[in-house]
């Protein structure tokens, strides 16, 4: 690991008023040319096997919850991070980006008002104000039909009884792509090798992130996904932060790229020109990941000369 440059604020010059739920979302002048695209798990939010705290309990962050799942706290960030996520939302276009059903999405709880546009289910879809974009879907269909093997054929690969000590469980994820369980000390390196070698010649890939491992169409991509957003909100500066495989290509395609020094592309060794990795890992890495997003959208937005109102 090699972390890079070290965050140069922790102060945001966000003016807009923030608190309460209330958000007041980008506006000329005040950052709308900016779009920051954030993965949600184990880059914004973190369950608690995730947290990878190194401190005495006594001196941990505190830390909110931001999402139940049947009653219960299942994912949570920093307090603090949740203090600047809720201040660049007010001043950016901020769009989560995550591989999560909208079902799975829905339960998440970020502060602020509901995002102008969201992705979810890989790429698969747009939410406009939180509802479906039909047009974006049927674009996305039209390219499956074309570019990928059908479901079912790579559903068959997870389902082979040959593979049942470490497959748990698989799901159909909206008939877009399939993930399954994991029993991931079982699972052979070699089988997922084997897995994304007979993926890649259907028009697939694979992404094995915690206990859960993703096999995703090629045309069902969050950067595809993000380059339509992108160009709806006529942002010139985007600005990316992911820690799995399948969120490489958004960082590749951003400004200015961010990860923390854990997950997939951590253990894959990646970096880029445009990227900077946390020095910190797990719920922490969550919050210093918005500490450098924060400075980067005020390196890239100079504070008007003219006091806003
Ligand atoms: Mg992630």
């Amino acid at each position: 690991m090699s972390p890079s440059t070290s965050p140069a604020s922790t102060t945001t010059t966000a003016g807009a008023v923030v608190g309460a739920g209330a958000v007041v979302g980008a506006g000329p002048g005040a950052g709308a040319g900016t779009l920051v695209a954030c993965d949600l798990d184990r880059t914004l939010i973190y369950s608690a096997n995730a947290f990878w705290l190194e401190t005495a309990d006594c001196d941990g962050p505190r830390i909110v919850v931001s999402e139940l799942y049947r009653g219960v706290p299942l994912s949570f960030m920093t307090r603090e991070a949740e203090r600047m996520l809720l201040e660049l939302a007010a001043v950016t276009s901020f769009v989560p980006v995550t591989t999560r059903t909208v079902a799975q999405y829905q339960r998440v709880q970020l502060p602020g008002a509901v995002p102008r546009y969201a992705i979810t289910s890989n790429g698969g879809v747009i939410l406009t104000d939180g509802k479906p974009d039909e047009r974006w879907r049927a674009s996305v269909a039209a390219r499956l039909t074309s570019e990928a093997a059908p479901l079912a054929d790579v559903e068959a690969l997870l389902t082979d009884p040959a593979a049942a000590a470490w497959i748990l469980k698989v799901n159909n994820a909206e008939d877009l792509f399939v993930y399954a369980i994991l029993d991931r000390p079982a699972m052979p390196v070699e089988w997922v090798t084997a897995l994304q070698d007979t993926c890649s010649a259907l028009g697939w890939s694979v992404s094995v992130q915690g206990r859960k491992l993703y096999c995703v169409p090629n045309p069902v991509t969050k950067s595809g996904a993000l380059a339509e957003v992108q160009t709806r909100l006529g942002a010139d500066t985007l600005i990316a932060a992911g820690d799995s495989l399948l969120d490489r290509p958004m960082l590749e395609m951003a400004t200015i790229a961010f990860r923390p020094a854990h997950g997939e592309l951590e253990e894959a060794g990646f970096f880029a020109d445009n990227l900077t990795v946390t020095s910190s890992r797990g719920v922490l890495a969550g919050e210093e990941l918005m500490r450098l997003i924060t400075a980067a959208v005020e390196a890239a937005v100079p504070e008007p000369a003219a006091t806003r109102v």
